[in-house]
């Protein structure tokens, strides 16, 4: 795409430069007090990983989803998390308990697939409101940076945490 321009009296003349500006000295001298003068002050920036921010006591980052007393599952794959959650970044498939694995899970239903798109969430904790089995919690940690977007869906075995 090309353009031209009819009116040449509307251009703006380019200013011709001085001595001072052709030596350039004075434009380092400026730059480099710029950098002394921020060299003494306090840092804004931190040297992550290695050191981390304290975050406010009502972030939310990464979730988990509880267990029991028993160390038994407390989400029953009822759905109402992925239900409010604006970002449609929560899916399950849910299943019957069987005679037998009432020590792994808390109620006849379970959830057999549980995963959470990370780079879809906004970290706003309607899931955590919504859901009636105090199974799922946002926590104080947030997700790592990782390489391709697969490493972002975060399945239930990366969710559940023994009882707390
Ligand atoms: S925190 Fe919000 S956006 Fe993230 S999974 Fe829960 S409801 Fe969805
Ligand atoms: S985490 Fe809670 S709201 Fe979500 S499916 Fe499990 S029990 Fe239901």
């Amino acid at each position: 795409m090309s353009f031209t321009i009819s009116d040449k009296s509307k251009l703006v003349d380019r200013r011709p430069m001085t001595f001072k500006d052709k030596i350039y000295l004075p434009a380092i001298l400026g730059g480099l007090k710029v950098t002394l003068g921020h060299i003494l002050k306090k840092k804004a920036t931190i040297n992550y990983p290695e050191v981390k921010r304290e975050f406010s006591s009502t972030f939310r980052g990464l979730h988990i989803l509880n267990k029991d007393e028993e160390n038994r599952e407390r989400c029953t794959a009822c759905g109402l998390c992925a239900l409010s959650c604006p970002a449609e970044a929560i899916t399950m498939e849910s299943a019957e308990r069987k005679p037998g694995e009432e020590h792994l899970y808390r109620e006849e239903k379970y959830a057999a697939k549980y995963e959470i798109n990370m780079l879809r969430c906004i970290f706003c904790g309607l899931c955590e409101e919504a859901c009636p089995k105090d199974a799922i919690y946002l926590t104080q940690t947030f997700a790592p940076a990782n390489y391709d977007r697969k490493g972002f869906i975060y399945k239930k075995e990366d969710l559940l945490i023994p009882n707390k």
